[in-house]
C-alpha cells in the first residue's frame, strides 16, 4: 500500500532543526541577527539590491502596494489565475481590482491582454500590475516593464512560486525572479507548500533604497531611529506614518537561512519530475509549457484534461491529493461583486475548467511519481 501522495511538502531535515534550536537558546528570538542574515543572503540569492523579512507573503504584498502609494479608488490589473492575496492587498488600501487574461499556454497573465485593457481606457486610468510567476514559471518582466513605461505604472511581481526561476532577455541575459531589474518590488513566501519553509513567512526584494526604507518602516509601526525631527535621548524613536507589526523572528529567519541554501538543490529535483512528468505525458496530455530560456521553478505541475473532476476523485481513491490551482479570483463571490473584469478572460475559465496539479515536492519518490503516473496516464486511455 501506498502512503498518502500530497500535492506539496516541505523539507525539513537536521540541519534546518539544529538551526532553529539554537536560535531558540540564543539572546534574541525576534529583531535579532538571523533576519540580517536571511535578507542579506536572500537578496544575493535573487541578485537584488535590498531584501526586507516580513511575517507572510500577504502582509508582504500589503505593506509593497502601500509604499507605491495606492490609494483610495486607484486601479491595478492582475490575474485571475493564483491565490487571492494577489489581489487583496489592493483591497486593503481600498483600490480597485482589474482582470486581464492568461495566456493559454504559459498560463500566466498575458501581456497582450494587459496591453488591450490599458488602451480601452484613458491615459493614467491604472496605477499598476501585480503579475504572478506562476507554478513556478517566470513571468517575462521585460515586456510587462515596457508596457508599464509607456503608461506610468508600477510592477510588483508575485514570485511566490519562483525562487530561483529565471527568464532570458531580449539581449540574452538571464533574470532571476525577484532581482529587481524590471519589477518595483518583488514578493516571495515561506508557506510550507512552497519552496522554502519558514511555517510562515515572506519576503520583499528591491533595488530601489527608498523603497527598501518605506516597507522597512511599514514592516515595524511606521517606527524608527532615524532620520529624526528630534532626539530626547538614547530611548528616543519616532513614529514617522502608521505601520504593522508584520516582522519575521529569528528562529523563522534561522530555518529561512537553511530552506534558502538547499534552494538550488530542491529545484534540480523539481525540474527532474518535471521531466519525468512531460516526458510520460507526451501528446497524451497538455501541460504548461516552457518558453525558450526560462527555467520553471516547479513549485507546481500543473496538467490540463477533459474530466477534470473525475480524475481528481479518482486520484483522491487513490490517496493521490492532487490539488486545483485556481478557482478563478474573479468568480469568487467577494471579487464577483465588485472586481472589475471587462476583459475577456475566456482562456482563464477555460484554463480552470481543466486544470489539476499533480504531486511535487523534492522528497516524492521516482516509485510515488511512477505511481501516479500510472494512475493518470490508465485514467487517460480508459
Ligand atoms: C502563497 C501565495 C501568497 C500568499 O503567501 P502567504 O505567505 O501565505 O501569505 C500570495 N501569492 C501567491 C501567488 C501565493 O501562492
Amino acid at each position: 500500500m501506498m502512503k498518502p501522495i500530497p500535492y506539496g511538502r516541505q523539507h525539513i531535515d537536521q540541519k534546518d532543526i539544529d538551526a532553529v534550536t539554537q536560535t531558540l537558546t540564543a539572546d534574541f528570538l525576534t529583531q535579532g541577527p538571523k533576519v540580517k542574515e536571511f535578507e542579506t543572503k536572500f537578496a544575493d540569492y535573487v541578485g537584488a539590491k535590498y531584501a526586507v523579512a516580513v511575517s507572510n507573503a500577504t502582509a508582504g504584498l500589503h505593506i509593497a502596494v502601500l509604499a507605491l502609494d495606492l490609494k483610495e479608488g486607484e486601479r491595478v490589473i492582475t490575474t485571475p489565475i493564483t491565490f487571492a492575496a494577489s489581489a487583496n492587498c489592493v483591497r486593503y488600501a481600498q483600490g480597485e481590482v482589474w482582470f486581464a487574461d492568461i495566456d493559454k499556454n504559459t498560463y500566466v497573465l498575458s501581456v497582450e491582454s494587459v496591453r488591450e485593457l490599458i488602451e480601452s481606457k484613458p491615459k493614467g486610468f491604472f496605477k499598476g500590475i501585480i503579475p504572478v510567476d506562476f507554478a513556478g514559471l517566470p513571468v517575462n518582466l521585460e515586456e510587462f516593464r515596457k508596457l508599464a513605461d509607456e503608461h506610468d505604472l508600477w510592477i510588483v511581481e508575485d514570485a511566490c512560486h519562483a525562487p530561483g526561476g529565471y527568464f532570458t532577455d531580449g539581449k540574452g541575459v538571464i533574470q532571476k525572479c525577484g532581482n529587481g531589474n524590471f519589477a518595483e518590488i518583488s514578493v516571495f513566501s515561506f508557506h510550507p507548500v512552497k519552496h522554502i519553509a519558514c511555517g510562515e513567512g515572506g519576503m520583499l526584494t528591491t533595488n530601489s533604497e527608498e523603497l527598501y526604507n518605506k516597507l522597512t518602516l511599514l514592516r515595524t509601526h511606521g517606527i524608527t531611529k532615524e532620520n529624526m525631527s528630534k532626539n530626547d535621548g538614547g530611548w528616543f524613536y519616532e513614529m514617522q506614518q502608521l505601520g504593522f507589526n508584520y516582522r519575521l523572528t529569528d528562529f523563522q529567519s534561522a530555518l529561512g537561512i537553511t530552506q534558502l541554501a538547499k534552494n538550488d538543490q530542491g529545484l534540480e529535483r523539481r525540474n527532474q519530475i518535471a521531466n519525468r512528468y512531460k516526458e510520460a505525458f507526451k501528446d497524451l496530455i497538455a501541460y504548461q509549457s516552457l518558453p525558450k530560456g526560462s527555467f520553471n521553478a516547479h513549485h507546481l505541475f500543473v496538467i490540463e484534461v477533459e474530466n477534470r473532476k473525475r480524475l481528481y476523485d479518482f486520484l483522491r481513491e487513490n490517496k493521490i491529493f492532487a490539488q486545483i490551482h485556481y478557482i478563478p479570483i474573479h468568480t469568487l463571490p467577494y471579487y464577483k461583486k465588485i472586481g472589475y473584469f471587462e476583459a475577456d478572460l475566456s482562456a482563464s475559465e477555460k484554463y480552470y475548467s481543466r486544470c489539476i496539479s499533480l504531486p511535487m515536492y523534492p522528497s516524492l519518490t521516482d516509485q510515488e511519481q511512477e505511481f501516479v503516473i500510472e494512475k493518470v496516464v490508465s485514467f487517460i486511455r480508459d
